[in-house]
């Protein structure tokens, strides 16, 4: 039995490392795609070990463990094999909040199971004095609880996530008291946390979860739309971490590496995020922007929007030294990211100088951009971060954003009462002319009017992103 232990511990360990290797290369587009099939072969292998574990194989019940594991797995296999196929590269932030929430939904189970099953031995004492703390040992038992707490919020907060970023839930208005509800439920749970730590009572541990769930989602309802990629960053990072503490309950090398290791990128992502906004992680979770209280200027104030046509845009580009393509959510949804690379590559071999320019949060991920431009055959050296490229704007003829609105908003370096004061913007009203492709005259994702769609400089184009980028086609093309 013990070389049999020996070998699932190196397996676990194997798995980590390869995980971690995978992990890393997912920091770059070129080797990301590996990186996925590295991480889920260490999943493949950690999963595979486990059917050997003394406490599956040596136990009574070993066929009907064995047999209620593979109908999971064929469960929970199938159900990510079709939505993982089918899941539109927009609507990817909703399904890593369903799955993410599922992780800490079977964190939570497994402190569940454990809690419940030291209630039982507990009844078993024949002193009457055990407790879980003293069936379990008092580091597994608070590790556990914790583990339960920060597994069920996120469970429930990503789902509320989900059914928020899926249209499913409308955005909710923040509740006056909304806050100081929020706190007292969190204080009854934490308080009943620590009754089940000292007695051994089944209706305590009924009681925490139904407490843990509605923590999650009333922290979850107020927080704004547009935060919603952060939180479930954040729920994310919990995830990992009520993994690693139920790893420490299970004994689980394994579960304890890959849990921390989430939980550390998570935090890192939500931390990059929130940067990125000009925010910090308690504003997002608190203040609720892009709850229906929108934005602060009225449209009707900032003038009239100038249109343009596909002709009159191509012939501008098509004779510009400089310019510079900004790409938003609008070219993920339009799907545009192939049109704009044939129309790049028109443009450069009319001897222009074309960038593509990425704010952090362009999109609805991190990176959202770049995957959709990489897929598309831009190459890396053409597409610049923002840092890098802000300062050429005022040297650029034309900058074309395409389906961006929130990522080049002026307002969020000049007017103090917008929800995105703060946030560093791509400079694009520097630059001598903007074109700017969507298909009518709302607002972005935070629901905030956007100035620089009516600066004198700025002519729009409206239209479905791939419709007017093929349209631009067209009108470059015919200048020969
Ligand atoms: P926005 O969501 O602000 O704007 C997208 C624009 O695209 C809309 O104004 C819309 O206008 C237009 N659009 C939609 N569909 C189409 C289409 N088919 N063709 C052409 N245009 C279209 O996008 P940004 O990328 O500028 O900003 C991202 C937002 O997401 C920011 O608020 C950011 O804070 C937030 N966010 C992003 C995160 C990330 O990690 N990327 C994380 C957290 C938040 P219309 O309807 O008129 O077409």
């Amino acid at each position: 039995m013990e070389s049999i232990d020996l070998i699932i511990q190196a397996s676990y360990f194997l798995a980590a490392v390869i995980f971690i290797l995978g992990l890393k290369q997912m920091s770059s587009p070129i080797t990301a795609r590996r990186g996925i099939v590295w991480a889920g072969a260490a999943m493949v292998l950690a999963t595979l070990v486990t059917f050997a574990a003394p406490e599956i194989i040596g136990s009574s019940l070993a066929t009907i463990n064995i047999g209620l594991i593979v109908l999971a797995i064929l469960i929970g296999g199938l159900f990510a094999w079709v939505t993982g196929k089918r899941v539109a590269m927009t609507d990817m932030p909703q399904m890593i909040a369903m799955y993410n929430g599922m992780g800490g939904g079977a964190a939570a189970a497994i402190a569940a199971v454990e809690l419940i099953k030291a209630v039982n031995e507990a009844g078993h004492d024949p002193s009457g004095s055990a407790t879980v703390a003293t069936a379990l040992g008092g580091d597994v038992a608070i590790l556990g609880i914790i583990g339960a707490i920060i597994g069920t919020v996120s469970f429930s907060g990503s789902i509320i996530a989900w059914a928020k970023l899926d249209g499913r839930l409308k955005r909710n208005k923040l509740l006056p008291a909304q806050h100081v509800i929020n706190a007292v439920i969190a204080l009854a749970t934490v308080v009943i946390a620590i009754g089940i730590y000292f007695n051994a009572d089944l209706n305590q541990i009924i009681l925490f979860y139904v407490l843990a769930l509605v923590l999650g989602i009333f922290i979850t309802i107020p927080v704004g739309g547009a935060d919603m990629p952060v939180i479930i960053s954040l729920f994310n990072a919990l995830t990992g971490l009520a993994v690693g503490f139920e790893g420490y309950v299970l004994g689980n090398a394994a579960m304890i590496i890959a849990g921390i290791v989430v939980g550390s990128a998570g935090s890192l992502l939500t931390h990059l995020m929130a940067v990125a906004m000009n925010r910090s992680v308690a504003n997002v979770f608190f203040a609720g922007v892009g709850t229906d209280s929108g934005g602060s200027i009225d449209s009707s104030a900032l003038g009239e929007m100038k249109e343009i046509q596909a002709q009159d845009a191509g012939i501008l580009m098509a004779f510009a030294s400089q310019v510079i393509i900004i790409p938003g959510y609008g070219m993920a949804v339009a799907q545009a990211q192939h049109k704009i690379w044939e129309m790049t590559q028109l443009l450069t071999e009319r001897g222009a100088s074309v960038k593509f320019a990425i704010h952090p949060v362009a999109g609805r991920m991190p990176g959202h951009m770049n995957v959709l431009l990489a897929e598309a055959g831009v190459p890396y050296d053409m597409i610049y971060d923002m840092e890098d490229i802000n300062a050429d704007f005022k040297n650029t003829t034309v900058s074309l954003i395409i389906g961006a609105n929130d990522v080049v908003n002026p307002s969020a370096k000049s007017d103090s009462s917008s929800p995105l004061y703060g946030m560093p913007i791509l400079d694009a009203n520097e630059s001598e002319n903007v074109i700017v492709i969507k298909r009518g005259r709302g607002a972005g994702f935070s629901g905030v009017e956007n100035p620089l769609f009516f600066g004198d400089n700025t002519k729009m184009l409206f239209g479905d992103g791939q419709k007017a980028a093929n349209e631009l086609i067209g009108a470059i093309k015919e200048l020969g």
